[in-house]
């Protein structure tokens, strides 16, 4: 298991041996924590006949492995939004007897992607859980849950990882150099850090950042800023990290009246990138830039 999920793997695992676990759970935390991984763990040791951890080797484990168990339902939520028909599935399966006498589990990730009719509909099916039915919601934005569906749901926020552990595993798991930054632009899921680092996505975010901080010592022109940022294929979510990483605190620092100004700035125009269509993005990015820059001085 990840170094980082084993506290709550073992909590998982003695709520399991006692019986005790709740029918309707929700994982939470930054994408690349493992929600999955430990969601997948947890449902081996639900459907395993032999034991309360997966023995690997019993008939459920086995067909579970194959990703072939008929008392387990992954509900498909690549789509957009997950509609009422995706929870019509999961009422009948839960209702439905489970072939090999154990558990029924269902696995639906991206919860936030549930409609409000869906949500609605759920909430009935989560009202009276069959003795052996488990239903497994995964989600990194519960905020974008509402509030009853919360409520009937036990929540596991998985917490974020930023510390010297996660960057230990990452240069484990990786022959690439891990940058320090990286950690925190991944808002702490390791696992996501980790496939921007093998993606080569991770050298151009920090050729990105360098870019920005030369740009704000007055060490490259403006034009020579705005060419490679606009190459770069995540420029909003880029610019606004080097923001509060780097340029938010230095304004604190020395200007702190112009903190709002600044931050007024970039929202607009990452309310302008978003709505106007055929926008001249070079322009627009270069009048963020100029603007950003005079207010240091
Ligand atoms: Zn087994």
């Amino acid at each position: 298991m990840l170094p980082w999920l084993q506290s709550y793997q073992t909590n998982l695992s003695t709520l399991v041996a006692n019986n005790n676990l709740a029918h309707a759970m929700l994982f939470t935390g930054p994408l690349g924590i493992g929600k999955t991984t430990l969601a997948n763990w947890l449902i081996s040791s639900l459907l395993c006949t032999n034991s309360v951890k997966p023995c690997g080797q019993c008939k459920s484990c086995l067909l579970h492995q194959a990703g072939n168990h008929a008392d387990f339902l992954l509900v498909d939520t690549t789509n957009t939004s997950v509609g009422v028909d995706a929870v019509r599935q999961i009422t009948l399966f839960m209702q439905s007897t489970a072939q090999q006498q154990q558990n029924k589990l269902v696995l639906l990730a991206n919860a936030e992607r549930l409609t409000e009719a869906a949500a609605n509909a759920l909430l009935k099916t989560l009202e009276e859980p069959p003795k052996n039915g488990y239903l497994l919601l995964l989600s990194p934005y519960p905020a974008r849950l509402s509030a009853t569906l919360l409520s009937r749901l036990q929540h596991w926020p998985l917490a974020a990882q930023f510390d010297g552990r996660a960057q230990h595993w990452l240069e484990q798991h990786s022959n690439r150099a891990v940058p320090d930054f990286l950690l925190r632009y991944c808002s702490g899921g390791p696992l996501q850090a980790l496939k921007m680092l093998e993606s080569g996505k991770a050298d151009d975010i920090a050729t990105s950042l360098g870019v920005l901080e030369q740009f704000f010592s007055d060490k490259i022109t403006l034009q020579d800023t705005v060419k490679p940022l606009l190459a770069s294929e995540q420029v909003s979510l880029m610019l606004g990290f080097y923001l509060r990483q780097s340029y938010l605190p230095r304004l604190l620092q020395h200007n702190a009246e112009r903190l709002p100004l600044a931050h007024q700035h970039y929202m607009r125009w990452c309310r302008d990138e978003q709505n106007i269509l055929g926008q001249n993005k070079s322009l627009a990015l270069s009048a963020l830039l100029t603007e950003l820059r005079r207010l240091r001085h």
